[in-house]
């Protein structure tokens, strides 16, 4: 285990059975190599960091829904050593026959819509009704600055501190298709662990919603009513993946301009193209503050999943979802295996300058990189 990978997992208190609850970025819990935390009161306790579970001790605790351990194999899928990755992807074929049982839904909307607080809420109604929930994240901006539009702040406070929900923060570390696989692996693990509704949770600023479309049942886009112009930024392509647009914040004095807003989004909605067949995606309004139109967005979801069920859309949609999951972990792998490659990654900079500054054809400085790849990765076949 790497310094960043001990530093994540004691951060995200994996020890102190919290791991999965603490979102946002406190403090970094400081642990060094081989010097004992002057907090630490359990004996040994830096001795548990660091021992590594075997397969099957990954497998027995997430079936019998220890979030420690949930929250560790977690940790694995997301740290950048490959062996940790190779362990992970044994303990999930493992985990594969008690996966899929869950209802996925995706949800997005641009920061300050309500998407935490709409998620503690249908989150909280649905731990009432004895569902157990897991909200996952990808945030984009984590990769571009290092910072985070979701992590920053306190989030979700009830949820967090609910026994039948886990919180797991978007992994920071790597490209938005390395954190959309890990998401996908930790989605499975979740899912093997006994959480039955699954929330993946996205800003809405481009790529990423794509990725968390192709891993979801269900795609809800919250939006503003009366936030000026009418599309709030995001962009037309966003919208024609919802399966439903709920506009938050309908209440008080807003409310009036919510119910303005559902038939100004009904009409756009009605002229783009959707792919399910016997769905025509819903607009509605809600309030994660007081509560109202929570309820109706979960019938819609129920109703679209019975539907699309008995249609044949659900198991077509996984299918290819499976597909896609594949062909993106060849192209991930691939381009990770190559920017690692010694002789790759100590010309790259050189030939980027190059093609930046104009003296070299772009194709040519990518052929002989590949080339140069190839040629090695044959001869150690
Ligand atoms: P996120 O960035 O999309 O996760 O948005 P947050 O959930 O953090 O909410 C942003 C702000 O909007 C917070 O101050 C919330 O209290 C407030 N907010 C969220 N949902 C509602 C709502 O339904 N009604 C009202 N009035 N305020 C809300």
């Amino acid at each position: 285990m790497n310094h960043d990978d001990r530093d994540r997992e004691a951060h995200s208190g994996a020890e102190s059975g919290e791991e999965g609850t603490a979102r946002g970025s406190g403090g970094r819990l400081d642990v060094r190599p081989g010097v004992a935390s002057p907090g630490s009161t359990a004996p040994g306790a830096q001795r548990r960091v660091r021992r590594e579970l075997g397969i099957d001790e990954h497998v027995e605790g997430i079936l019998s829904g220890d979030r420690v351990i949930l929250g560790k194999t977690i940790t694995l899928i997301e740290s950048r050593r490959t062996e940790h990755n190779r362990t992970a992807l044994q303990v999930i074929e493992k985990l594969l026959p008690h996966t899929g049982r869950s209802v996925r839904i995706g949800i997005t909307g641009v920061p300050g819509v309500g998407k935490s607080s709409f998620i503690e809420a249908l989150g909280s109604m649905l731990t009432a009704r004895g569902h157990r929930i897991a909200v996952l994240a990808i945030d984009p901006s984590s990769q571009r600055s290092g910072g985070s539009i979701m992590g920053d702040k306190t989030r979700m406070e009830k949820l967090s501190v609910d026994p039948a929900a886990f919180i797991r923060p978007s992994p920071s570390a790597g490209s938005l298709g390395g954190v959309a696989r890990k998401t996908r692996e930790a989605m499975l693990v979740c899912e093997a662990a006994g959480f039955d509704v699954i929330f993946v949770e996205t800003v809405g600023v481009g790529q990423s919603e794509t990725m968390v479309r192709s891993m979801v049942d269900f795609f809800l886009l919250l939006m503003l009513a009366g936030a000026g112009d009418s599309l709030q930024g995001i962009k037309r392509g966003i919208m024609e993946l919802a399966d439903a647009v709920a506009i938050n914040k309908a209440d008080g004095e807003n409310l009036q301009a919510a119910k303005a807003a559902r038939s100004e989004y009904e009409m756009a909605l009605h002229l783009m193209k959707y792919p399910a067949p016997d769905w025509n995606p819903p607009v509605l309004t809600c309030s994660a503050v007081t509560r109202e139109g929570i309820d109706e967005v979960w019938n819609t979801v129920q109703r679209y999943r019975d539907l699309m069920t008995d249609n044949g859309w659900m198991e077509r949609q996984r299918r290819e979802q499976a597909l896609d999951w594949m062909r993106d972990s060849i192209a991930q792998s691939l381009q990770d295996r190559f920017r690692a490659h010694p002789r790759v990654a100590e010309l790259l900079p050189s030939l980027e300058r190059g093609v930046a500054d104009g003296t070299l054809p772009p194709l040519l400085a990518a052929q002989r990189l590949l080339e140069m790849f190839f040629d090695d990765e044959i001869s150690t076949l």
